[in-house]
């Protein structure tokens, strides 16, 4: 069994909340992400989805160490994210890297593109001479897909397409083991998507990558991740298989978001009972208690307004935090 590149362990961000003009007091949190677990394996892309604010970016970011975490563990490589200081931050930080939703705003506009990929290895100290260094930013170049003349230009003078691809070069700079994918295709066209997802799978391929791959377009998570894991409200409810998942969800929210993935054969599409979430997602600030999803959950019972569900499994690596299991 491939070993676990990146544990994740009861990981918990919270925002403070503060008021007051000359001093600042805290009246309460923002609860992001609370107490979430798991595991990627080596080589494994993990795929992380959910509403928009139930806390994956913030998880994604929080397993890098771009946010502090407010509790919990992650380990990446075997090295502690919470107590690396120094020269182990830094070993940390080359190992795992993210490629952020918006390529418009995560390319500094004043950069060429020669820039923005020699930043990582200049960090990291990854070339000994300025001819290294140039050939080491023209075979990134050429490894995305984008012709090493174009070295010289600013992100502006690229497709939407294009750009994302630099910030893809850029993540790659430092020979990473793990790669956060943060909605990478969000802010691309439909017609681009596709190749942006062709590419992040044949760099897997040579690279031996890992991802943590966030979105919300379940159609395409199916297609690139091979276990998938469902956000409420910063919780796990739900982590299997992608197959497991897609075709056996246990967890009421996770039966809600498939049934609304379109499906291209019309007569299973005819056969299939769409179920449409009353109300609103609850603030982050003030969740309910016990189940988390009980306000809006089609089949709760008393319980769940009570007791908070455990996360349990269900056999064969499937995981769910429900209370009708
Ligand atoms: Fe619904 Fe209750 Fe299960 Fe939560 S624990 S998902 S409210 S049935």
């Amino acid at each position: 069994m491939a070993r676990p590149l990146v544990e994740v362990e009861n990981l918990t961000k919270y925002f403070p909340i503060t008021r007051g003009i000359l001093i600042q007091r805290q009246v309460g949190n923002v609860q992001a992400v609370d107490g979430v677990s798991f595991t990627i394996t080596q080589g494994e892309t993990l795929g992380l989805v959910g509403e928009s604010g139930c806390g994956k970016t913030t998880a994604g970011r929080t397993i890098l160490g771009l946010y502090p975490a407010t509790a919990g563990a992650v380990h990446i490589d075997g090295q502690d994210l919470m107590t690396a200081k120094g020269a182990d931050m830094l070993a940390i930080r080359r190992k795992a890297q993210m490629i952020f939703p918006d390529p418009f705003a995560s390319l500094n506009p004043r950069w060429t593109v020669n820039a923005i990929v020699s930043e990582p290895l200049r960090v990291h100290k990854l070339f000994h001479n300025e001819q290294e260094r140039s050939e080491r930013v023209r075979n990134l170049m050429a490894l995305v897909g984008l012709s090493p003349r174009l070295v010289n230009r600013f992100p502006h003078e690229f497709s939407g397409g294009q750009r994302q691809r630099i910030g893809i070069a850029r993540a790659l700079a430092s020979e990473p083991a793990f790669i956060v994918c943060d909605e990478p295709i969000s802010a691309l066209d439909v017609s681009i998507q596709a190749q942006v997802i062709n590419l992040l799978e044949d760099l897997q391929d040579q690279l031996g990558l890992t991802y943590l791959f966030i979105a919300h377009d379940l159609s395409m998570v199916r297609h690139i991740c091979d276990r998938v894991a469902v956000m409420y409200l910063g919780k796990l409810v739900e982590l299997a298989q992608k197959n497991d998942l897609y075709e056996n969800p246990l967890h009421p929210y996770t039966q809600a978001l498939i049934s609304a993935v379109p499906v291209s054969d019309p007569a299973a599409a005819r056969r299939r009972r769409r179920i449409i979430l009353q109300g609103d997602v609850p603030s982050p600030s003030k969740p309910p208690p016990g189940c988390r999803f009980h306000t809006r959950c089609p089949r709760a019972v008393d319980r769940c307004t009570e007791s908070e569900p455990v996360w349990q499994d269900a056999g064969d690596g499937h995981f769910v935090a429900c209370h009708l299991l």
